[in-house]
């Protein structure tokens, strides 16, 4: 049986109709930057994550961009994040000329460990010393929070900005001491990605920046368009980070089964979960509620975690069973990082993370016989 590790194909069949139908309204009036179609997007994301603003950006990377541009983050400042992240997040803070100062994760649910965060501010590594530390930038890993409580409480102690990484958890909840809260609700600023593997995937590349601060929102606005405002004036530099209208047509339709798809996702981690109770493999904790009706994580990735962990990768590949690894190096040990001076050994919990992880097919099409089929070939000779 092959199983691949996603299937947009399966997501796209029953709703072509009403994406074709979207598609060719924006073709017919042929206005495909910025505009009413990317407003109403940004209207109806900002409702759906419980925000002020939404700021439709050109990728998830730019989200990045824009929200550390919009806190004037450059050469002279450094940002602290996560070592155990897709290379965007650190690469964004590198781009603008700042430093990144990298922490180790917690164990159990891969997320910036909020004490290791508290450490380096209040004593930060020799090579930031005299540089301004501006903002925290936590990843909601693979679809689940990171402890944003902490983190606030810590940013707001030492007086820096929190933007959140939620390019893999639009509809991720959080249950903060004032509520729940939606991913990307809780920093200064929270970054989206609509990457086509993301669960909220467009037919391209695609992203967006929430806030619930009407001078940033603005900032962003104007940053994603030049730093213009009024037309041909500009106020800053910023760069062209707009959203296609295409892309907000698809996306829009899109959000409307965004639920539907993350309960799906929820339901399949559960059918794994059983599968692999009482073997040697390690399944996903949901850090925050555990029942059949309150799961935060939306399970952009089903990540398990075995000793041996590449042969269980050849294993399924040889059994025509999609997986993949993220990620395989972290950030501190990076090549293009070598000049921050961190070495094997610095971040233990990532490093290991990195040799026993691996994700799974958790798409949302995935029926009951290809995962009865992909735990059997993960538990063979166990
Ligand atoms: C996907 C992703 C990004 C970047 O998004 P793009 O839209 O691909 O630019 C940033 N951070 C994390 C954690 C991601 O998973």
């Amino acid at each position: 049986m092959n199983v691949p590790l996603l299937d947009l194909k399966a997501q796209y069949a029953p709703i072509r109709d009403e994406v074709r139908k979207v598609m060719d309204e924006v073709c017919d009036a042929q206005y495909f930057i910025l505009g009413p179609k990317v407003e109403q997007f940004e209207k109806n994301v900002a409702e759906y994550c419980g925000v002020k603003h939404a700021v439709g950006a050109s990728s998830g990377t730019d989200a990045l961009l824009m929200a550390m541009m919009a806190l004037d983050i450059g050469a002279g400042d450094a940002v602290i994040t996560s070592t155990y992240t897709f290379f965007a997040t650190a690469g964004s803070i590198a781009r603008l000329g700042a430093t990144p100062i990298f922490v180790d994760i917690d164990p159990v649910s891969f997320n910036i460990d909020p004490e290791q965060v508290r450490a380096v501010l209040a004593n930060p590594p020799e090579n930031v010393k005299g540089m301004n530390i501006k903002a925290i930038v936590p990843v909601h890993l693979y679809g689940q929070m990171a402890d944003m409580d902490s983190l606030l409480e810590i940013a707001s102690e030492f007086g820096v900005s929190v933007i959140e990484d939620a390019a893999q958890a639009i509809g991720a909840e959080y249950p903060s001491k004032d509520g729940v809260r939606r991913a990307g609700a809780m920093g200064d600023m929270g970054c989206f990605s609509f990457f086509p593997s993301k669960n909220l995937g467009g037919f391209g590349d695609g992203g967006m920046v929430v806030t619930n601060d009407d001078a940033l929102a603005d900032k962003l606005r104007k940053l994603r368009n030049h730093g213009m405002a009024p037309k041909y004036y500009h106020q800053f530099v910023g760069g062209n980070f707009r959203l296609d209208a295409l892309q907000a047509v698809v996306l829009d339709v899109k959000l409307k089964y965004l639920d539907e798809w993350h309960a799906a996702r929820r339901d399949n981690a559960a059918v794994y979960n059983k599968a692999f109770a009482g073997s040697s493999v390690e399944t996903p904790a949901t850090i925050y509620a555990d029942t059949a009706a309150v799961n935060y994580h939306i399970y952009n990735q089903y990540i398990i975690r075995v000793e041996d962990r590449d042969a269980v990768r050849d294993r399924l590949l040889a059994n025509d069973i999609g997986c993949d690894i993220y990620y395989p190096v972290p950030m501190h040990l990076q090549e293009c990082f070598s000049d921050l001076g961190y070495k094997l050994g610095d971040f233990p919990i990532s490093e290991q993370a990195a040799n026993e992880t691996l994700a799974l097919p958790i798409y949302p099409e995935l029926t009951d016989d290809m995962q009865e089929y992909v735990a059997g070939v993960v538990k063979a000779e166990r």
